[in-house]
């Protein structure tokens, strides 16, 4: 990659609430169009109008950028979010994450992780024996960027989706971002599900499966949402990681199969 690449990210709030952020990695014949963009998906954020907006554009060393491949995704069926938190908590248990672990993070977003009880801006991080809580700041968490498709890795990511009926911002961002926690060794797992009351799928991510997307991780009209990342506590250094997540890049050029949908009980998970 001999252009040079800029990371461009977005937070805005409302209310003194994170409503809604985006983090892209871009050429600079891109920059303008992108930041435009991410100004106004925060003016038009499904739980209001964002009343700060912060964008930063930094220049990102060639010789930091990393390729890589995205992780394959497939969805599971599932008829309402009871049985969605149930299918993907058996996902993160065959993963190797405890199963106290795993309902305490599960809970935690459900109520609001943050500690007035909101959505965090970024992710818990969460250790995969204790369920302990390890990341530094419980309002702000960790947020993973720097990450992004090359034009070409984009493309074929949309077209491959799109015949799932899945060509979304959501989809798109979140694979991306998932592909990014998962290239960390001491993360072994990711949940998520988002704050924006009119989407109701999540998904968990693992080495062993991939992204699984389920289309139904919480009720619509919940503004709750959040994201675990679970971490081996043993090969678990706080700084390290957050470093990783935070600004390692990783331009993804390679899409990974895109599948279609199956029923929950199908997953083989059993282990
Ligand atoms: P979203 O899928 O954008 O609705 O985000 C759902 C939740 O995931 C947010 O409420 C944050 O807690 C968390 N989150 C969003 N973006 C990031 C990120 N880049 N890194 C880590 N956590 C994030």
């Amino acid at each position: 990659m001999s252009e040079p690449l800029y990371s461009l990210r977005m937070r805005s709030s409302r209310l003194d609430s994170h409503l809604s952020g985006c983090e892209r990695l871009a050429a600079a014949d891109d920059l303008e169009r992108l930041a435009a963009e991410m100004v106004g998906r925060a003016l038009r954020h499904p739980r209001g109008r964002a009343e700060q907006i912060s964008l930063r554009v930094d220049l990102v060393p060639a010789e930091s950028i990393r390729n890589g491949r995205l992780l394959d995704l497939r969805t599971i069926r599932v008829d309402d979010h009871c049985q969605g938190r149930q299918a993907a908590r058996e996902l993160l248990l065959a993963a190797g994450v405890h199963a106290r672990a795993a309902d305490a993070a599960i809970a935690r977003i459900a109520l609001g992780a943050a500690p007035d009880g909101r959505s965090m801006r970024g992710a818990m991080l969460v250790d995969a024996v204790s369920g302990a809580r390890l990341e530094a700041d419980p309002a702000r968490g960790v947020r993973a960027s720097r990450m992004d498709l090359t034009a070409a890795a984009q493309r074929e990511l949309r077209l491959r989706l799109a015949r799932q009926g899945l060509d979304n911002p959501h989809v798109r961002e979140a694979l991306v971002l998932a592909t990014k926690v998962l290239a960390a060794p001491e993360v072994l797992a990711e949940l998520c599900w988002s704050d924006d009351p009119d989407y109701t799928a999540g998904y968990v991510a693992t080495r062993e499966h991939g992204y699984v997307r389920f289309p139904h991780l919480k009720p619509l009209g919940e503004e709750r949402g959040g994201r675990a990342f679970f971490v081996r506590g043993d090969e678990f250094d706080r700084d390290v990681l957050t470093a990783f997540l935070e600004h390692a890049v990783l331009l993804i050029d390679e899409v990974g199969d895109i599948g279609g949908t199956s029923d929950w009980k199908e997953l083989p998970c059993g282990k």
